[in-house]
C-alpha cells in the first residue's frame, strides 16, 4: 500500500466578513495606485463615514492590512501605505553593472522601452491629479534661477520620471521604473553635468518634457508614446557623443557635485570611461 499524501475533506468557505471586504476595496486602490507609497489614509472616523463601516470592522482591517505588510502604523496613529516596490535590480547586476559599462547600455535600453511604455499609459490613465503634478514639476525645471545645479536638476529629473510612471497606473512598472532610477541615479547626474556643457542642451530637455506631459494631458497615447521616445532617443544620442569627445573634465565638475560624489562612496556606475553611456 502506497503512502501518499492525505487529504481531508474540503470545509466550505464561510461567508466573507466585512473586514475582508474592507480590506479588498483598500487593497485595491493599492494596486490600481490611487493610494501610493507613503500616502497616509484619511483618519479612522473619516474613513468609517466614507466607507458607512462600524470603526471596529474598520480597525480589523487595518490590521489585516498591516499584517500584510501593505500598511504601516504611523507614531503619531493612523496609517500609511508601505513601499511595496522593493529593489528590483539585484546586487549581481548592480556588480555587474560597476565592472562593465558595456551594460549600462542594457539597463538605458531597458530605461527607453519603459519609458515610452509609461507615458503611453500614462495618456490613457492619468488622473487630474497626475497632470498637475507633472504639469507642475515641468514648471519647476523651467524656474531655474542663474547657474544651472546638475545635482538638483537630475533630482527633478528623476522626480519628473517617476511621475509619469506613477500616472501610469501600473504597479509593476513603477516598480521596475524605481529600481532602474535607484540604479542610475549617480549616472543621471553624471549625464546632466556632460550636457551642461553646451547650455543649449537643457532648454531642448525642458521642452522634451513638457511635450511629453502634453500628450498625456490630451490622452493622446501615440503621441506620448513618441514624446518619451525622442526625449530617450535624444538623450541616448547626446550620451554617446559625450562619450566619444570625452568632454567630461574631472576639473569641470563642481564642489557640490564632487562632494556628492564622494558621499556616495563610489557607489554609483564608473563614468571614467569614455564608453559609459549617461542619462539624464
Ligand atoms: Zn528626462
Amino acid at each position: 500500500m502506497s503512502t501518499g499524501p492525505s487529504f481531508s475533506a474540503v470545509v466550505q468557505p464561510r461567508r466573507p466578513r466585512l473586514s475582508d471586504t474592507i480590506a479588498e476595496q483598500i487593497e485595491g486602490l493599492i494596486a490600481n495606485g490611487a493610494l501610493k507609497p507613503g500616502d497616509s489614509l484619511p483618519p479612522e472616523r473619516d474613513l468609517s463615514k466614507q466607507l458607512d463601516v462600524s470603526r471596529p470592522s474598520l480597525r480589523e482591517a487595518l490590521l489585516v492590512l498591516e499584517s500584510r505588510g501593505l500598511l504601516q502604523a504611523r507614531r503619531g496613529g493612523g496609517y500609511c501605505v508601505t513601499d511595496v516596490t522593493g529593489p528590483v535590480i539585484t546586487d549581481p547586476l548592480v556588480h555587474l553593472l560597476q565592472r562593465h559599462p558595456s551594460t549600462v547600455d542594457d539597463v538605458l535600453e531597458l530605461r527607453h522601452g519603459i519609458e515610452c511604455i509609461a507615458a503611453q499609459f500614462a495618456a490613457l490613465r492619468a488622473t487630474d491629479a497626475d497632470i498637475k503634478k507633472l504639469n507642475g514639476l515641468v514648471t519647476r525645471m523651467r524656474k531655474r534661477k542663474g547657474e544651472f545645479d546638475a545635482l538638483e536638476d537630475a533630482d527633478r529629473d528623476v522626480d519628473f520620471h517617476m511621475a509619469v510612471a506613477e500616472a501610469s497606473h501600473n504597479i509593476a512598472l513603477l516598480h521596475v521604473t524605481r529600481g532602474i532610477f535607484n540604479l542610475m541615479r549617480i549616472n543621471m547626474l553624471r549625464a546632466r553635468e556632460a550636457l551642461y556643457h553646451q547650455q543649449d542642451n537643457v532648454g531642448l530637455l525642458d521642452e522634451q518634457h513638457a511635450e511629453i506631459v502634453k500628450a498625456i494631458a490630451a490622452r493622446d497615447p501615440a503621441a506620448a508614446r513618441k514624446a518619451a521616445n525622442l526625449h530617450l532617443s535624444f538623450v541616448q544620442a547626446s550620451l554617446r557623443e559625450v562619450a566619444m569627445s570625452d568632454t567630461v573634465k574631472p576639473g569641470a565638475r563642481s564642489k557640490r557635485v564632487r562632494g556628492r560624489q564622494a558621499e556616495d562612496g563610489g557607489a554609483g556606475l564608473d563614468a571614467g570611461s569614455p564608453s559609459d553611456p549617461l542619462a539624464p
